[in-house]
């Protein structure tokens, strides 16, 4: 069986990129996985445990009880942690404003790259992956490489919108975990070399979609 390809997408929250590497994935019939929704996933089971996340002993300890399982399927995202669906409690505020301290712990990367890995290598065609590091660290050898980025504004207000938050605040929320993510020590937010770099701040959602399509086409061919 031949190998299935492989398509990173990485970016900062609100670049349009989970869209885009869902809507991809169910227009190729492949595989998706959102990244970001498993350290959240992994923050929910913390909090839940009432694990003190300042305690990194303690996250550490707790961490590998978490059976983290996201759907694959872009029809149907969602994550459960164990049996418990938690696809809406880990977009609330509370996972939000703790997940980018539980990311930063090198252990929880370790557990989670590991995890993704095994999952991307059970994709039958194809698979999108979209998160932080996934061009640099998780799949170095993915056959398309892109990072999706917009500017500030344009990322809050698209947020905001989805949300239905008032921009102003979300603009906080988004500077703190850009900032978080892009200076930690281990496997920070960066382009990786051979990324394709897409700017969607004056790009209209389809436009953008059209664009992936055909970058993919010319891996295919
Ligand atoms: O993509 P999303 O905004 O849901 O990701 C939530 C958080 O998970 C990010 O702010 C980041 O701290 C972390 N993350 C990460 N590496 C990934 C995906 C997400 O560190 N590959």
């Amino acid at each position: 069986m031949s190998e299935p390809i492989v398509v990173a997408i990485d970016g900062p929250s609100g670049s349009g990129k989970s869209t885009v590497a869902r809507a991809i994935a169910k227009d190729l019939g492949w595989s998706y996985l959102d990244t970001g929704s498993m350290y959240r996933a992994m923050t929910w089971y913390l909090q839940d445990l009432g694990i003190p996340l300042n305690s990194v002993a303690e996250v550490v300890a707790a961490a590998p009880g978490a059976e983290i399982r996201p759907s694959t399927d872009p029809l149907i995202p969602g994550v459960h942690v164990g049996d418990t669906d938690v696809s809406d409690p880990i977009r609330g505020a509370e996972v939000t404003s703790a997940v980018s301290a539980v990311s930063a712990i090198p252990e929880i990367r370790a557990q989670l790259v590991e995890l993704q890995r095994s999952i991307a290598s059970q994709a039958r065609n194809g698979i999108v992956l979209e998160g932080r590091d996934i061009g640099s660290v998780v799949m170095p050898k993915a056959q398309l490489k892109l990072f999706i980025t917009a500017d500030p504004q344009a990322r809050a207000q698209r947020r905001a919108a989805e949300i239905d938050a008032e921009v102003s605040q979300i603009q906080e929320s988004i500077f703190q975990r850009d900032q978080a993510d892009s200076t930690r020590a281990t496997s920070p937010l960066e382009i990786a070399p051979d990324a394709i770099l897409i700017d969607t701040t004056d790009m209209q959602l389809a436009e953008v979609i059209d664009h992936v399509m055909q970058l993919i086409g010319d891996i295919d061919g």
